[in-house]
């Protein structure tokens, strides 16, 4: 073969072979796993035409995966009778990685990680064909596609190349020949070429696959005409099929461990960790099917990008007919993967029908139920657990509170978290409403860029000095999605730097109102010195010890301002919370300010000025105009 032009790998695929065959990765085993898994998916595909072109005549039974071992030759070999691969097919698939998504995700980690976690990640994921090359120090793998009649030979012995060469097979599918590495004084590779060692790991890691995975055993028999008392032995080898083919959501979940599940859920889904939440649905009635959903514990690196589909497998009794369906999941629910298997469901529905399917539909709104009472009882029993997913997908709550006008904001009210003056964990709103003081009727919250920053806000200061809780919002949806809540409960939301917070006295408020009105020549004053950063100038008595605040009117705030002038295309049209500036009726201040409108009105429109800046700049907002400010306050000091 020395005359035949070796191809190179691409550069990506070079690195990921370089790491199977250089590894030292302990789960070396999980190679088996993955060959299986894709002579299943090759046959899945062959099944599958079978089922809808009438030119193919193979029944189910037809399928199988074969599994043969030669310890002289140190032979692995792994043949389905699948699809197959064309010769473009064979370089495309077996030259460059697939995934290549989750292979820049691997390396990306690998940056800031130590050495023994980059090797479990490439145990964790799926890492498919290449992981042969663990086990393995040359791979022959013969492939015929179905409909062609030429095969091909792919071989490979590592880093520097393959070749690709026509061959002889006389029906579709694909053989894999391993010769297995010698062993080493760290590593036994023979262990692979034991018939039980094969046996043990198809248990394992493949017992759910849907077609038959068959192994020439040796047993052993009394030979005929032997007498019993004195029987005489010999070998023989059966067939015998080494797998229960249970797909493993078609099992009870108590048969199933909790290792068994986070095991396919990492394999099937690309997934380094395990799952939070396992979720099994078994429904019979209006709707047959069953699902297996999960919950990841951290969101996929591109989960808040543009690139990341949601969506479950949809299998259609067993056969899987699409890949991601995204009808069946809400998209405040696009965490979570897994997949749906029904009987009720045509295998030849194209997607536009599936669409309109009334199954579907059923099948998605009873989904919805089961996800949303999973994670409140997992608010209820599970705290922690919950709190770990609130952070990686509360803000998608969030946005589902806010999206289609409200429309799901029962479903979500109750699965909302929020941190809040009251310490370091965070609270439900049923938490928040419970422990609310005697007479208090709002809720209360504040927004700003950190919970350190909204805690220093002066009205948030003056009410939680009153004993009230306040939530602090960070997030920008967050303020959107209350406004959308408007209440939780009996109880309104009250950002409590906007007009309307009333926490006074009948005797306190007609004071204000009288000094209100009593000086309302010297607030107007003020407001012309500011300008039109401010729509008005007000005494209040809601500061603690603070001069000055800003807050605002209507319907937009200070934080809804500053998030939809952030967004893409604001810059023509930038939207304005109506502010107003508060002077603190009881600090000493006010009479300063006082005096100076009768004595020094220049000085009073300097001051109004600089604590208008003040005010601004403890609210997070910036300053147009600094270095007037700047200016001011020098001339003070002189
Ligand atoms: P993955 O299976 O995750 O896509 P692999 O590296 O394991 O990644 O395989 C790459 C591709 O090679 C597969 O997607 C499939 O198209 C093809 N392939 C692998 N094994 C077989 C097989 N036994 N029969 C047909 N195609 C195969």
């Amino acid at each position: 073969m020395s005359e035949i032009k070796k191809t190179e790998f691409k550069t990506e695929s070079k690195k990921l072979l370089d790491m199977m065959i250089n590894s030292i990765y302990t789960h070396k085993e999980i190679f088996l796993r993955e060959l299986i898994s894709n002579a299943s998916d090759a046959i899945d595909k062959m099944y599958f035409r079978s089922l809808t072109d009438d030119q193919v005549s193979l029944n189910r039974s037809d399928f199988e995966i074969r599994i043969g071992v030669d310890k002289d030759r140190r032979q692995i070999v792994i043949s389905d009778n699948g699809c197959g691969m064309t010769r473009d097919e064979l370089e495309n698939n077996l030259g460059t990685i697939a995934k290549s998504g989750s292979f820049e995700f691997k390396n990306e980690s690998k940056e800031n990680s130590s050495k023994p976690e980059d090797i479990d990640i490439i145990g964790q994921f799926g890492v498919g064909f290449y992981s042969a090359f663990m086990v393995s120090d040359d791979i022959q793998v013969v492939s015929r596609a179905f409909g062609d009649d030429k095969a091909y030979l792919w071989e490979s012995t590592g880093v520097d190349g393959y070749t690709v060469t026509p061959c002889v097979k006389d029906s579709h599918g694909t053989v894999i020949m391993l010769h297995i590495k010698e062993d080493t004084e760290d590593e036994n590779y023979s262990e692979f070429l034991e018939e039980y060692r094969i046996r043990s790991l198809v248990k394992k890691y493949s017992d759910y696959i849907r077609y038959p995975i068959r192994m020439k055993v040796t047993k052993s028999r009394r030979k005929e005409g032997t007498p019993e008392d004195k029987p005489e032995y010999e070998s023989y080898q059966e067939d015998e099929t080494l797998n229960s083919m249970i797909p493993i959501w078609k099992k009870a979940q108590s048969e199933v461990t909790d290792e068994e599940y986070a095991s396919f859920y990492k394999e099937k889904y690309y997934d380094y960790e395990d799952p939070i939440k396992v979720i099994t649905q078994r429904t019979e009635g209006m709707t047959n099917y069953d699902a297996l959903l999960f919950i990841p514990s951290h969101a996929p690196f591109n989960y808040y990008s543009r690139e990341f589909e949601k969506g479950l497998q949809l299998y259609s009794s067993g056969v899987m007919i699409m890949e991601k369906c995204k009808d069946l999941l809400p998209d405040y629910f696009s965490f979570v993967t897994g997949l749906v298997d029904s009987q009720d469901l045509s295998l030849n529905i194209s997607r536009e029908m599936l669409q309109h399917d009334r199954q579907l539909k059923r099948i998605a709104q009873a989904i919805e139920k089961k996800i949303a009472g999973e994670l409140s009882k997992m608010l209820k029993n599970e705290r922690d657990k919950y709190e770990t997913f609130y952070k990686a997908f509360g803000t998608q709550l969030k946005y589902g509170v806010y999206s289609d006008y409200g429309m799901h904001k029962e479903v979500l009210q109750d699965l909302l978290m929020f941190r809040s003056s009251f310490g370091d964990s965070p609270v439900t709103l049923e938490e928040y409403t419970g422990r609310m003081k005697e007479g208090q009727e709002k809720i209360y919250f504040a927004a700003g860029d950190t919970e350190e920053q909204i805690a220093l806000i002066p009205q948030v200061e003056a009410v939680t000095e009153k004993g009230y809780e306040v939530l602090y919002l960070t997030e920008d949806i967050d303020e959107f999605a209350l406004q959308m809540l408007m209440r939780y409960k009996e109880h309104e939301f009250l950002n409590v730097c906007r007009d309307g917070l009333d926490l006074a006295t009948q005797e306190e408020k007609d004071k204000l109102k009288k000094e209100n009105e009593d000086n309302s020549e010297m607030l107007t004053f003020m407001k012309d010195s500011i300008g039109d950063s401010v729509k008005a100038v007000r005494f209040t008595n809601t500061l603690k010890d603070h001069p000055v605040a800003i807050s605002s009117e209507g319907n937009l705030s200070v934080g809804m301002e500053k998030t939809l002038n952030r967004m893409p295309g604001a810059e023509d049209n930038k939207v304005r919370a109506d502010l107003v500036m508060e002077i603190n009726i009881d600090h000493p201040i006010a009479a300063k300010l006082k005096e100076l409108f009768e004595n020094d009105k220049d000085r009073l429109a300097s001051y109004s000025k600089i604590l208008n800046a003040n005010a601004r700049l403890i609210s997070g907002l910036s300053l147009s105009n600094a270095s007037e400010i700047a200016g001011l306050v020098c001339d003070l000091m002189l």
